[in-house]
């Protein structure tokens, strides 16, 4: 589904990604873990179009999303995308949020799009919270409901981006929940983590990134409990 292939970015002077090469299956779920400013945002961003690369290819399905001649808008509509502050809009209730995209980008009648949004509101139990609006909700709330949607399109790939790193503990399990359960149900997702334990259970692989360049991949088995870098175990212990 998405191949990076030797990213390079900087900002002015400074080298933030070095040489990126990461590769995401169909189905599968890639966490980025590394420390704060680390590039893991960055790349994020790079994927979404939000910032240019300075050398090297992506490619989403068979698409060059780095070819300056791109059609942004259109690589948009197939990714999904959630940040770390909710950033549903606050003047729009729930199911209006969640069909957005698919009524405008789209195209897809009010009466189908509304449909769908409330299947995915059940699915995440927020049917009832339909007509709300976001700042009648949670914090876990909010999230679940930005995650639904970016699904609402059935994007091709997920990018999740600290989803949890803004909640309250007591409301970080229901989102993770989510996210396992959309995994289970077949998504695709590169997401950044600083939530271990997380990354643990739910990813098919971790990729460990320090200044802006990977030190280490595998399985998250592998990452956690043998890590082969020294980098990664002086990174894994300052955790603990
Ligand atoms: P965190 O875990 O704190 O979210 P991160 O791994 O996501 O960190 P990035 O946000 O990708 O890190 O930042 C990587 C580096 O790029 C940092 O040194 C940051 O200061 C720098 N940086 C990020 N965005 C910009 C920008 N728009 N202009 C200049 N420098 C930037
Ligand atoms: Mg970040």
């Amino acid at each position: 589904v998405l191949r990076i292939d030797g990213v390079h970015k900087w900002f002015g002077d400074t080298p933030v990604l070095r040489g990126i090469d990461i590769e995401v299956a169909r189905h599968e779920v890639v966490a980025l873990i590394g420390a704060s400013g680390s590039g893991k945002s960055t790349l994020l961003k790079t994927i979404n179009l939000l910032e240019g690369v300075d050398d090297g290819q992506i490619h989403l399905g068979e698409t060059d999303i780095t070819d300056p001649r791109i059609d942004a808008d259109s690589i948009r509509g197939r990714i999904g995308v959630v940040f770390q502050h909710y950033n549903l809009f606050p003047h729009m209730n729930v199911l209006n949020n969640v069909t957005l995209a698919s009524r405008q980008v789209f195209g897809v009648k009010r009466a189908a799009a509304e449909k769908r949004g409330l299947e995915l509101l059940e699915r995440i139990g927020l049917a009832d919270k339909a007509r709300e609006y976001p700042d009648r909700l949670s914090g876990g709330q909010q999230q679940r409901v930005a995650i639904a949607r970016a699904i609402a399109t059935d994007p091709e790939l997920l990018l999740l981006d600290e989803i949890t790193s803004a909640l309250d503990p007591q409301l970080v399990g229901e989102v993770l929940d989510l996210v396992h359960e959309l995994k289970a149900g077949g998504s695709t997702i590169l997401m950044a983590t600083h939530e271990m334990s997380f990354a643990r259970r739910v990813a098919d692989r971790v990729v460990f990134l320090k200044g802006g360049k990977i030190i280490e991949s595998g399985t998250p088995q592998q990452i956690f409990d043998a890590p082969r870098e020294e980098e990664t175990r002086e990174f894994l212990s300052r955790l603990r």
